[in-house]
C-alpha cells in the first residue's frame, strides 16, 4: 500500500509486535531479492527481538531495525511502527516548515506540531534509536530531518494511515506556501466535528487496501 502510494520505494519498512512476545515481525532488508515492496510476501518476513537480533526468517532485518525496537521499548502500548522516506513530509522537515492542520481528514494528527529529530544518520544502533524514540516522545509521528518519517500506533493500519495522512497534509501545506499564501489552520472544534461524525479508520483502511489492489478479506 505504502509502495503503491509512493511513500516507500525499496527502502523504508513496517513492523508489528507479535502479540504476547518480545518479538517483532519486520519487512526484511532490501537486497537483490527484496526490492519492490509490493512483491514482498509473508514468507519473506523476518522476526527479530527487541535488541535487534535475528530470530527467524530467510532474510536479514533492515539496518535501521533500531527505529522499531527502540520505539517498542520506549512505548509499551505501540504495536506497529512504519518507517518511510515519504517525499512531501520529508521536504517540509528539511525546510523546517510546519505541517499544520489544513485538511479536515487527518488534521487532528498535526494539531500538536510533529516533532523533528535533527539527524539524517541511518538509525543503525540502539543509541541512535533511543535518541529518535526520545524525539518521538508520546507523539504518533516524528520527522527524521533529511531522511523520512516514523509513525507509531496501536495497530498497523493506524500507523500506515498516519503516514498517508501526514503526506497529504504536508503536500497541502506545501502547495499553499507555493501559492505565496498562508494556509487557514482548521480550528479544533471543526476538526473534532469531522472526527466524531466521519467514518472510522477501518473504512479508510479498506479503501486504501482496494487502491493498492489488495483483495478484501
Ligand atoms: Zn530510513
Amino acid at each position: 500500500m505504502l509502495f503503491r502510494l509512493h511513500l516507500v520505494d525499496y527502502m523504508g519498512h513496517c513492523s508489528a509486535r507479535i502479540p504476547g512476545t518480545d518479538h517483532v515481525l519486520i519487512k526484511p532488508r532490501h537486497s537483490l531479492r527484496i526490492r519492490s515492496q509490493d512483491r514482498v510476501g509473508p514468507a519473506d518476513m523476518t522476526v527479530i527481538d527487541l535488541d535487534g537480533n535475528h530470530v527467524s526468517g530467510a532474510h536479514p532485518a533492515p539496518g535501521e531495525r533500531f527505529i522499531h525496537t527502540c520505539i517498542y521499548r520506549a512505548r509499551p502500548e505501540v504495536q506497529a511502527v512504519v518507517h518511510t522516506h515519504q517525499p512531501m513530509a520529508t521536504v517540509m522537515g528539511v525546510g523546517d516548515a510546519a505541517i499544520l492542520p489544513v485538511l479536515h481528514v487527518g488534521g487532528e494528527l498535526v494539531e500538536t506540531p510533529v516533532p523533528v529529530w535533527p539527524c539524517a544518520k541511518l538509525v543503525t544502533d540502539a543509541e541512535l534509536g533511543d535518541e529518535l524514540a526520545r524525539a518521538l516522545g508520546a507523539h504518533a509521528l516524528v520527522l527524521l530531518q533529511g531522511h523520512g518519517v516514523a509513525s507509531a500506533a496501536a495497530t498497523l493500519p493506524e500507523a500506515v494511515l498516519q503516514a498517508i495522512h501526514l503526506e497529504q497534509l504536508a503536500e497541502a501545506n506545501w502547495r499553499v506556501l507555493a501559492m505565496g499564501r498562508q494556509p487557514r489552520v482548521i480550528p479544533h472544534e471543526e476538526l473534532h466535528q469531522r472526527a466524531s461524525t466521519g467514518v472510522g479508520w477501518e473504512v479508510r483502511w479498506a479503501y486504501y487496501r482496494e487502491l493498492a489492489g489488495i483483495e478484501s478479506q
